[in-house]
């Protein structure tokens, strides 16, 4: 049957990509967008969807979605997407990250279950279990995050749990690895070290830059998302990820070298404070849904630095909107967080 998907977070780098997938896969299905256009956010990763009768969007917060509730109006299925995302952020500014990540994750469970929606993907991240220096996490495995956002993320995970036990709402949880891909703001890893590498800067590395990932190609990652939603079982968390594994400086060393750029400008420096040192995911859930990922890590990082090099229009427009952002979002936090203390 087609859904009719609200999806939270739309505007970021995974939201404009899942948007995408969900059209090619499903184009009789609908997908409202619902997003704050944080400085993470932007219309420009949706440009492409605009005018499409298929599609909407609701400038909104998911913490004010009291006052929005006809987004859910004729909606099947959410996938929550929205929070704040970095974690270098989230040591500077927790407080947002509390109440974007836990806060509003609930007031969109509770929004949901009044609802009535059939599914709602919840997307946490493979960071709530912490660091592991051999093997795997699996999904019943215990949470250990280390780090603020981590810590934000499982509060988020662990209230949609609640969400299913207790209300019976029908939620499928995500545990994402690291995403890579075109699109992402210029504050992770990645599209951090192309950016600067671009722009001839120094290349900060935390540490000794040995600190290990998995990484996924975005668009086999929302394959992923996509494949739960349909075939998870609600109340079921699911890793998503495909074992692939390098070290931070590998990752920026491969990058330079399809660049073309020197790795003279690579600057160790002290490391982040609760830095975990490996994320590892056992996946063997996911893929008995039937999911396969497609793109191999040096593809997935050949296609993104070709993306950067060719759209270099929108890293300069995008950079030159984060400080203005930035400015507003945390006066916007700070005035929600004197409300709720
Ligand atoms: P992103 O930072 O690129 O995008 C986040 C989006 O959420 C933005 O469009 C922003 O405007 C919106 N948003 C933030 N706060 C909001 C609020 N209060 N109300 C409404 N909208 C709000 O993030 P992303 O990388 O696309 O990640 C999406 C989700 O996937 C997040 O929940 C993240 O924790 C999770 N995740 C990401 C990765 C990754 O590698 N990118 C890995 C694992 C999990």
């Amino acid at each position: 049957m087609s859904k009719r998907l609200l999806i939270t977070g739309g505007a970021g780098f995974i939201g404009g990509h899942l948007v995408r997938h969900i059209f090619r896969a499903h184009p009789d299905y609908k997908v409202r967008v619902l997003d704050a256009l944080t400085y993470a956010g932007s219309r420009e990763n949706l440009a492409e969807f605009e005018g499409d009768p298929r599609f909407e969007f609701v400038h909104a917060n998911i913490l004010d979605i009291d006052r929005h509730r006809d987004a859910f109006d004729g909606m099947t299925d959410v996938i929550h997407l929205a929070a704040e995302t970095h974690n270098d952020r989230a040591i500077l500014e927790c407080g947002g990250f509390v109440i974007a990540d836990v806060l509003g994750t609930q007031r969109m469970l509770q929004a949901a279950l009044e609802a009535k929606v059939e599914r709602f993907v919840h997307v946490s991240t493979c960071e709530v279990y912490g660091s592991i220096e051999k093997g795997q996490f699996k999904e019943e495995d215990a949470f250990h995050p280390n780090q603020p956002y981590s810590a934000s993320k499982a509060g988020g995970d662990l209230i949609a749990r609640a969400y299913h036990r207790t209300h019976g709402l029908p939620i499928l949880i995500v545990r994402p690895v690291n995403n890579l891909g075109p699109n992402q703001f210029p504050e992770k890893l990645i599209p951090l070290m192309i950016s600067r590498a671009l722009a001839d800067e120094p290349l900060p590395i935390y540490g000794d830059g040995k600190q290990i990932r998995e990484w996924i190609y975005v668009e086999d990652c929302c394959a992923a998302i996509d494949t739960v939603l349909h075939k998870g079982i609600p109340g079921e968390a699911y890793n998503i990820g495909d074992e692939i594994e390098r070290d931070n400086l590998t990752v920026v060393q491969t990058l330079l070298a399809m660049l073309g750029k020197p790795e003279g400008k690579i600057e160790f420096v002290k490391d982040r404070p609760g830095h975990d040192h490996r994320y590892a995911l056992d996946v063997t859930k996911v893929r008995s849904l039937g999911w396969k990922a497609k793109v191999g890590f040096e593809e997935a990082l050949q296609r993104t630095v070709d993306w950067y090099l060719a759209n270099r229009e929108w890293l300069e427009t995008i950079q030159s909107r984060s400080a203005q952002h930035r400015e507003f979002l945390k006066k916007w936090y700070d005035d929600r967080m004197a409300q709720t203390s």
